[in-house]
């Protein structure tokens, strides 16, 4: 049975930061850790090796008919952005994996009879209002898309646009455009990237014929930002940010307790006592109910956790460690989609 994978990358440290921890430390394992602190050292990580690590398999899996997920999950400031979408002359996941897609798909394209489809949509979660970032003008007061549940193909934003893509180039300005509405909505309203989680999805088919008769496979892959992780649990928090009510992330917080209710079955279910039967509140928050097929179903799924080096982050980097190992316990099991 496939886990969820975790993995863990350490940001660089910037001028006014240090590390001064006397603290004896703890131990975590995960299935990746990288450390991003210092350039110069050999043991850097470059957005290259996470790609090859963590994106690669999303593409295989996509050729292969399974859903995909990736998620970044840190404090604001941990490099979620820069690990998912990167900078133009350092590209994350996101760009690389939309690249790798177009080239496996002319690759094959030559060799095999096979068509692909590519449609892509971009949104964002901000307030449990979700705007479609595709459209040309989005602004964070409009009153946002309504989340339905297909019950074969399950959760979906009615309306939300879902783009045909034809090639790269086409798929860059899409990233483009999505990009450019998130920084104009987050410019609008103080802070809303932060506080806003950013859900880019693929949908990928896969169609030929087996003995004449048509077969297909149809992937998602969901690509997503999470909203700053400080604002994930207020108790958790030892900062003075989250004092007020207002700053609580319903979706963050909704999204542990799904991964613990998760941790909490699958560890139940793998003992040979009595099977826990746990309600998974997956509808509770948009950010889980859409995320519901990658987080405890037929998903292979990755959670990225980002950290700061920086003892003042001290606090907050221990959370994510913690919630990050909490995720590991999660047991998928994905299935080919097939028609
Ligand atoms: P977040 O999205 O979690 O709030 P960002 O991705 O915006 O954080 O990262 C904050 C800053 O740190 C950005 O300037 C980003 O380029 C830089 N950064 C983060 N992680 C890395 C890394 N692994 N290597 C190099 N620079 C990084
Ligand atoms: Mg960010």
């Amino acid at each position: 049975m496939a886990t969820l994978r975790v993995a863990v990358r350490v940001r660089p440290f910037n001028k006014r930061n240090s590390s001064n921890l006397k603290d004896g430390g703890k131990t975590f394992s995960y299935d990746f850790s990288y450390d991003s602190t210092d350039e110069g050292r050999p043991t850097f990580i470059s957005q290259e090796r996470i790609f090859h690590d963590l994106g690669s398999d999303v593409l295989k899996a996509a050729f292969e008919g399974f859903n995909t997920c990736l998620f970044a999950y840190g404090q604001t400031g941990s490099g979620k952005s820069y690990t998912m979408m990167g900078h133009t002359d350092d590209k994350g996941l996101i760009p690389r994996i939309c690249e790798g897609l177009f080239c496996e798909i002319s690759r094959r394209g030559k060799s095999e009879a096979v068509s692909f489809r590519t449609e892509v949509s971009y949104l964002e979660i901000y307030n449990e209002r979700v705007q479609d970032l595709l459209k040309k003008k989005t602004t964070p007061t409009d009153g946002g898309l309504r989340v339905r549940e297909h019950p074969r193909d399950g959760p979906y934003v009615e309306d939300l646009s879902k783009l045909l893509v034809h090639n790269h180039s086409d798929m860059e300005d899409l990233i483009i455009l999505g990009n450019a509405n998130r920084t104009t909505a987050s410019t609008a309203m103080n802070d809303i990237s932060s506080r806003s989680h950013a859900i880019f999805t693929i949908s990928f088919t896969r169609a030929w014929f087996d003995a004449e008769l048509p077969r297909e496979t149809l992937s998602k892959i969901h690509l997503v930002d999470l909203a700053g992780s400080e604002r994930a649990d207020a108790t958790l928090s030892t900062g003075t940010r989250l004092k007020e009510g207002a700053n609580i992330n319903k979706s963050l917080v909704s999204l542990g307790t799904v991964i613990s209710a998760l941790a909490d079955l699958s560890v139940g279910g793998q003992s040979t006592k009595k099977k826990k039967q746990t309600f998974i509140p997956y509808r509770d928050s948009v950010l889980t109910w859409l995320l519901k097929d990658s987080l405890g179903g037929n998903s292979l799924t990755t959670m990225i956790a980002t950290i700061s080096p920086a003892d003042v982050n001290y606090g907050e980097t221990l959370s994510t460690l913690r919630y990050a190992s909490r995720a590991k316990n999660i047991v998928n099991s994905p299935t080919v989609n097939e028609d």
